[in-house]
Order: structure tokens, then C-alpha cells, then sequence
């Protein structure tokens, strides 16, 4: 679809375009209770958007007694799943028929190529939609082998008020990933979005009652962490967090569980992926490709972004220019261009702590190659260079911390074995890849990296069918596959006396 868009069509789009900025609370959309809204800026030139309704506490209260009221009558709590799912699968529709729009939204809410949000975002928020509510009717539950005196029944039931609070990386997506599963299973939600991202999610809530999901079963709350996050994080009534973003956020959901009502959390947070390219790898130019792409698309702010690259030695050299000759062919620049590949740092916070570790890398020793500086500074955005290092050791920062930029770090290794351990030598988790052509090498190293995913001969691989998220400190519970729903259900035995 993309393809065929000029840039001159797509901004005129963008200059027609009408931008839902309220909270989304029992089918209606309000202002915050405070009347406070926040400057929703554009990264592609640091103009504001619109201003969103800045919830708080008092929204949220609202939000979770709305969702309550859902899950408590029933109205979708209690449908028959093949309903639910039908009324999924138009919203699913809905968001299909506007995907142009809703790719336009996200693109100048949080500056990724239009070419991405229009075919890899929004696409796949809508298969992730559909996915669910197709598998939600074809799920059975379990009976216990017990003797004949009893039956047994192991029932999988809704946990009640589910919160997701999400990141801006991938806003729509990140948020589609927790929907899709905990509103198939009759869960009712309260989402609030990154406040640098939050016009997708708004709009999809209004497709969402479009759609007939009952009003209360969805809500949204714009708004800070600080404030809206944490008043969900604290609520006595809400019944799980689902939470994507950083490991430090993630902790403080822990603690407002444990200093609250012991709400379930789970958290997919940070990566810091080790990208291991052996000598024997089946074709080196094709893993140096890869590795381009694994840290450079989406402007490197992706959680299992492949930030190290880590090169058996002798091959190194060769691995690492072919890595920059990609690198070099990369249009970076204004996102609404159908033909950039990079767009815009989400905001002026971000370029700078990219550009602060940029900084740190080269007086911690590191080899800058390329790259390193904020460019196209003229347009108000927020564009940096994609930057490679060489001659990267393990423990410095720039190995260490996710930087959630366009910045590759190269360290070498010997052999498998030093491979595998410098790999693991990180407080993340979340993904790991291994180039070979020997399979016992491979399997074995997928056996020893500790990761969530690991990847053999590709990069980033995975669809709906497979599940997502972390060991370590890259968080717990995992997003995608039938797995997911199991972050959103209870277990329940009932046992029948028959004697
Ligand atoms: P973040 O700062 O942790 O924010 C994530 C969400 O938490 C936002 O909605 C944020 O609201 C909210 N929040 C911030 N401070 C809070 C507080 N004190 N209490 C409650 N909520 C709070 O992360 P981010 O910068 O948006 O996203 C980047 C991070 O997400 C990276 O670490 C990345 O690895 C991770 N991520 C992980 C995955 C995965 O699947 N594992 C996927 C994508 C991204 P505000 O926006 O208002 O701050
Ligand atoms: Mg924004």
C-alpha cells in the first residue's frame, strides 16, 4: 500500500487528518477530571499535535469502577467466546479499513517510516486482533484423571480488570499484543498509553465501540506514569498489569503490587541482544545484512534489538564493512517519506540519552566507525546518524545498558564457548541470534544462551504463533501465541463429589 503513496499525498493526508485526544471511559469520550491536557508533539519537527487529556488518578478510578461494572454484569465477561470473537474480528475489520490513518497517526505521533507503520505495525496489530479472537472459540478446558467417586474440572476463567500500560517503540502494536489475548478470554481493560504516543490507541478505542465491544470493556487513559501509571499500578481494584517498557518501571510495578492488592504483574522490558556471527556462518554477507537491519530498523528503538554484534575474529573485519556498507545505503530522514528506512528519535529526551552514550562509548575506548552525530537539526526533529563501534569490550556501557537507538556495538570472540558466555553476560534475556552452518554448534549454543527467543541463521523471526518476552531482567510472561492468555486467566478446580 505504501508503495504506491508519494510524499506529497502523504502529508496531504496528514494535513486533513482529525486527532481523538480525550480519554476513552465507558464507551464515552471525557476530558480528564482535572481538565489537564499535555502537548502531544510530532519528533518529525518537535510541533505539537494536538493536547491530550492528561489523566490521573481520578480518570483511572473512573476507568477501573467502568471496567468493574463490565466484568461484573457480564456483558462480555460471560458471552459465549464464538460471540466475543465475532465481535473482535469486525473490530479487527475496523482497523483495517483505517489502517492508512491509523499507520499516518503513528508515524507523526512517535516518528518510525511511514512504510513501516503502514506495513509492519498496523498489519500486524490487526492480525494480532484477528489471531486471537479466532483461537478463543477452539480452546477447551481440562478434565483430571481422578476415579469415579469425582470429576475433576481444571477451568480457565478471566481474571477481571486487566491494566496494560505501554510503551511508545511501538505503540499500537505493543498495546494489540495484551488486547488481543485479555479481551478474547473476557477480560475487561483499562490501557494507558506511552504520552508520546497516545492517537493510535485513542482512535482504536472509538473503532473498538464501533466494533460493539460493550462499553466499560475497553478504556484508555492518556496521561504521565508518574501519574496515571502508577494510580493503575496502586488501584485496589484492578487485577493484573500487563507492563512493556524499561526494567526501572517495571520494578516499580512490582512494588505497587506488593504495597497495593498483590495485583498480578507481568513485565516485558529491556534487551540487549547478542547477534553472534560464527566464521561458518551459511552466507556472511547475509548476516551482515541482517545485523544492519537488527539494529537499524525502527531508528534501533526495539527491545530485542540486536545491539551486539558479536564476530568470531577472523572474520571480523570483513563482517563489520559489509555491516557499514548496508549502513550507508539507509535513508534516514523525514518519516512521512515513503522511502526513508530511519525516521525520527521519539523525542529530544531520547536523541540526547542516545547521543550521551554515543559519547561515552568513544571515552570508554570504543572505535567509532561511523555515524555519531544528530543530523537534520534544520527541521526541528529529532534524527541520528545510524552509528556503528568496533573494538566494543563487554563491560563498558555501551555493551552493558540499552541505549534504544541506532547504535551497534562490535565485540569479538574466539570460539563458541567464549561466544555463548560473553552473550550471557548481560542482566537481560529477552532474544539472542547464532549464525553457523554446523548444527551441532547451533543447537547448542540455542540451547545455552538464556533468552526468550533465540534465532538460527535469521534475525527477528517469529509470528502470532510464537511466544515473546524475557528471562532475566528482560521481565516474565510472554506476549503472542495461545501462551499470552494464560497472563490474562485464572485456574480454577472444581471438584465434583459423586460417591
Ligand atoms: P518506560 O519509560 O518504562 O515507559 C513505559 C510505560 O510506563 C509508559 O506508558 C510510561 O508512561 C509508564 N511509566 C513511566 N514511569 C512510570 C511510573 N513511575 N509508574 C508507572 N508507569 C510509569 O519505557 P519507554 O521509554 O516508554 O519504552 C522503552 C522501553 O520499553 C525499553 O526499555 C524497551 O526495551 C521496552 N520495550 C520492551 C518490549 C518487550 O516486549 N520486551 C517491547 C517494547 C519496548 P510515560 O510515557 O508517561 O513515561
Ligand atoms: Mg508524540
Amino acid at each position: 500500500m505504501a508503495a504506491a503513496l508519494s510524499i506529497e499525498s502523504v502529508k496531504s493526508q496528514a494535513k486533513g487528518l482529525a486527532y481523538r485526544n480525550q480519554a476513552f471511559i465507558g464507551g464515552k469520550f471525557v476530558d480528564a477530571a482535572s481538565g489537564k491536557t499535555f502537548d502531544c508533539t510530532s519528533p518529525i519537527d518537535g510541533k505539537v499535535l494536538t493536547q491530550v487529556a492528561a489523566g490521573d488518578k481520578e480518570d483511572v478510578d473512573r476507568a477501573v469502577k467502568a471496567a468493574r461494572a463490565a466484568f461484573e454484569d457480564g456483558r462480555w465477561s460471560r458471552q459465549a467466546p464464538a460471540k466475543r470473537k465475532q465481535v473482535l474480528l469486525r473490530w479487527a475489520d475496523l482497523l483495517e479499513k483505517h489502517a492508512a490513518e491509523l499507520a499516518l497517526l503513528e508515524t507523526l505521533d512517535m516518528g518510525k517510516p511511514i512504510g513501516d507503520s503502514a506495513r509492519i505495525d498496523i498489519p500486524a496489530v490487526v492480525n494480532c486482533i484477528r489471531w486471537n479472537a479466532e483461537a478463543v472459540d477452539k480452546i477447551y478446558d481440562e478434565v483430571a484423571p481422578t476415579g469415579d467417586d469425582a470429576v475433576a474440572m481444571l477451568v480457565r476463567e478471566p481474571m477481571g480488570v486487566i491494566a496494560a500500560v505501554v510503551p511508545w517503540n511501538f505503540p499500537l502494536l505493543m498495546a494489540a499484543w495484551k488486547m488481543g489475548p485479555a479481551l478474547a478470554t473476557g477480560n475487561s481493560m483499562i490501557i494507558k498509553p506511552a504520552e508520546q504516543s497516545p492517537l493510535t490507541m485513542i482512535r482504536a478505542a472509538e473503532l473498538a465501540a464501533e466494533a460493539g465491544i460493550p462499553d466499560g470493556v475497553l478504556n484508555v487513559v492518556p496521561g504521565f506514569g508518574e501519574t496515571a501509571g502508577q494510580a493503575l499500578g496502586r488501584h485496589m481494584d484492578v487485577d493484573c498489569i500487563a507492563f512493556t517498557g524499561s526494567g526501572e518501571v517495571g520494578k516499580l510495578f512490582m512494588k505497587y503490587s506488593g504495597e497495593s492488592n498483590m495485583k498480578r504483574v507481568t513485565l516485558e522490558c529491556g534487551g540487549k541482544t547478542p547477534n553472534i556471527i560464527m566464521a561458518d556462518a551459511p552466507d556472511l554477507d547475509a548476516a551482515a545484512t541482517a545485523a544492519a537491519w537488527g539494529i537499524f530498523f525502527n531508528q534501533g528503538e526495539v527491545c530485542n534489538a540486536g545491539s551486539r554484534l558479536l564476530v568470531e575474529d577472523k572474520v571480523k573485519d570483513q563482517v563489520v564493512e559489509k555491516v557499514m556498507q548496508v549502513a550507508k545505503t539507509l535513508r534516514v530522514g523525514d518519516p512521512l517519506d515513503p522511502a526513508t528506512q530511519m525516521g525520527a528519535m521519539v523525542d529530544d529526551t531520547q536523541m540526547n540519552r542516545v547521543l550521551s552514550y554515543i559519547e561515552k562509548g568513544q571515552s570508554e575506548g570504543a572505535k567509532m566507525k561511523m555515524g555519531g552525530k544528530r543530523i537534520l537539526g534544520e527541521t526541528g526533529g529529532y534524527y541520528i546518524e545510524p552509528t556503528v563501534f568496533d573494538g566494543v569490550k563487554n563491560d563498558m556501557t555501551i555493551a552493558q545498558e540499552e541505549i534504544f537507538g541506532p547504535v551497534l556495538s562490535t565485540i569479538t570472540f574466539g570460539d563458541a564457548d567464549e561466544a555463548i558466555k560473553i552473550g550471557n553476560d548481560t542482566i537481560y534475556g529477552l532474544a539472542a541470534a547464532v549464525w553457523t552452518s554446523d548444527i551441532k554448534k547451533a543447537h547448542r549454543a540455542a540451547k545455552s544462551l538464556r533468552a526468550g527467543s533465540v534465532w538460527v541463521n535469521c534475525f527477528d523471526a517469529g509470528d502470532m504463533t510464537t511466544p515473546f518476552g524475557g528471562y532475566k531482567q528482560s521481565g516474565f510472561g510472554r506476549d503472542k501465541s495461545l501462551h499470552a492468555m494464560e497472563k490474562y486467566t485464572e485456574l480454577k478446580t472444581i471438584w465434583i463429589d459423586l460417591s
